[in-house]
């Protein structure tokens, strides 16, 4: 988006976030080198919003911070740096928006914001839940993170809304720890069958208390976003993905991250893109959240 970028968080309001990183991946691996892709195809975007009527880095101060210094051969390390990158953020005052990355990092993240801010709600896109328990004897990996966060603590799990769910799973008992937690589930069929608004009604059973961001890429249908790691067909499309996030002004948003977004399996680059357009997105809704406030 043409920000400066400084390592500094101090004095932002917004800082953005790499986190490089895809050791938690069990299938096609690539988004480590998402950051530096999404930088790249975000550098089109204009600064101002139609919709929301925002030129949100006139309200808001935001930089792009680089990226976490991450060790590729070590998950729980890479975790550490990730909780320890995070935590300057939120000392200086600042707003983290991430990009992964895989879907692993967002435990890390929620353990520096659940620190700051107690339990968290939470908007989860994804086709997949991430609630599984453990793979091949590994707790830590893409397809958990929302399991550990829960056994955390860093969830209010009443707060959470997990969008764009579908495809197929082990068996029907895959769905019992997030019930058994109180997550709303809006699977992606009924996106489709029942609306943007309806869904955009949907999400506030978030509200409440702060409210974090999880978007997995995988969310969106890979007929738009190609580019990820474990496809499901039959997703949401690029523009209600634009307007989930939009959903959300007005809520306080305390941090966000962009996931699963793997250059390799892109094609022409349009998963990248949308993920930078969902940065913009998300943003733009932390902008107009602050302006309204100080109106
Ligand atoms: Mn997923
Ligand atoms: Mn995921």
């Amino acid at each position: 988006m043409r920000l400066p970028h400084t390592r500094d968080p101090a004095g932002l309001d917004v800082a953005l976030l790499g986190i490089p990183f895809d050791g938690g991946v069990v299938y096609r691996p690539g988004p480590r080198f998402a950051p530096r892709d999404i930088r790249q195809h975000s550098s089109l975007i204009r600064p101002y919003h139609p919709v929301l009527k925002v030129s949100p880095f006139d309200v808001l101060r935001v930089a792009d911070v680089g990226d976490v210094d991450v060790n590729p051969l070590n998950i729980e390390d890479t975790h550490a740096r990730v909780e320890q990158a995070i935590t300057a953020i939120l000392n200086a005052g600042a707003i983290p928006v991430c990009v992964g990355g895989d879907h692993s990092l967002s435990l890390a993240i929620l353990r520096a914001v659940a620190r700051r801010h107690g339990p968290v709600g939470m908007v989860h896109v994804d086709s997949h839940q991430d609630m599984w328990d453990a793979y091949f004897g590994n707790r830590y990996f893409h397809g958990a993170p929302f399991r550990r966060a829960v056994e955390e603590g860093l969830l209010d799990t009443h707060r959470i809304v997990q969008v764009g769910i579908r495809g197929p799973v082990y068996s029907e008992a895959d769905f019992d720890f997030g019930r058994q937690h109180g997550v709303t589930v809006i699977r992606a069929e009924n996106v489709a069958r029942e609306g943007i608004g309806w869904v955009q009604e949907q999400l506030r059973a978030v509200s409440g208390g702060p409210v974090y961001l999880s978007f997995d890429i995988d969310g969106v249908d890979p007929a738009f976003a190609p580019g990820t790691g474990t496809p499901e067909v039959g997703g949401l499309t690029s523009r209600e993905a634009l307007e989930i996030v939009r959903a959300l002004v007005g809520l306080p948003l305390v941090g966000a991250d962009v996931v699963e977004v793997s250059p390799p399996y892109d094609h022409g680059n349009i998963t990248a893109l949308l993920a930078a357009n969902l940065l913009f997105e998300i943003v733009s809704v932390l902008a107009v959240t602050r302006r309204n406030r100080q109106d």
